[in-house]
């Protein structure tokens, strides 16, 4: 299986007697991985106590930096500020399947949430479930492009998705249609959004065994259309 980018966290990472805030994915090549430590400086001025440490992938063997700030006030989790390449997705990831509007919006949300922009993050993940549904019922039902440009997400899922629906549970198909703000001040905002994610990786491997069913029957027609799609 490819490596996707499911499960994307921060973790907690211990060197020279510092907790640093780390993700867990390395942003060269995406894996999993326990980088493997190889210096850490400090930046410090009036606003800021910065600890940068400088960490290598042992899969890749790229090197990147990872920065943390640890001012009095900052709290572990909020320590995390960025990561040198910045993170983001490379051509092993499943997203290299899908349209280009579906990956812009998706590393945007995954970039917010990266940083902290939990809010931002979470209209993100509903928009980009939404454009993925959407290019999949295009490609299996062309017939009816337009229509499904223009319906909602959950007309979508309704029509278009009607094998997939039963994994969507009531209520998550309230919060896909309903206020934000309704959801956003109940500790279930966090649930909906690892919820809202895990339909996006479902999908995305739904699509990727779409693709390839597609390929080995040879389906030339629908071939074309993907390929001046992509
Ligand atoms: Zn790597």
């Amino acid at each position: 299986m490819q490596n996707h980018e499911t499960k994307l966290k921060k973790i907690h990472y211990e060197y020279d007697n510092q907790e640093y805030i780390v993700i867990n994915k390395c942003p060269h090549c995406n894996l999993d991985i326990h980088p493997n430590p190889e210096s850490s400086h400090s930046l410090e001025n009036g606003s800021f106590k910065i600890g940068v440490i400088s960490l290598s992938c042992p899969s890749c063997k790229k090197h990147y930096f990872i920065f943390n700030d640890f001012g009095n006030e900052v709290v572990s989790s909020d320590k995390y500020l960025i990561s040198i390449p910045k993170y983001g997705f490379n051509e092993s990831s499943l997203i290299k399947n899908t349209s280009s509007t579906f990956q812009k919006l998706y590393i945007q949300s995954i970039n917010s949430e990266i940083l902290g922009y939990n809010d931002i993050a979470f209209f993100g993940f509903i928009k980009s479930l939404e454009i993925l549904l959407k290019d999949i019922a295009i490609l299996e039902h062309p017939e009816s492009e337009d229509e499904i440009l223009f319906c909602s997400l959950t007309t979508c899922l309704e029509q278009f998705h009607a094998t997939n629906i039963h994994l969507f549970s009531k209520k998550l198909l309230e919060v896909l249609k309903s206020d934000y703000l309704h959801y956003q001040k109940s500790p279930d905002f966090y649930v909906y959004t690892e919820l809202i994610k895990d339909c996006i990786d479902y999908f995305l491997l739904y699509l990727e065994l779409m693709l390839k069913t597609i390929t080995l029957n040879d389906d030339k027609k629908l071939l074309d259309r993907i390929k001046k799609e992509h």
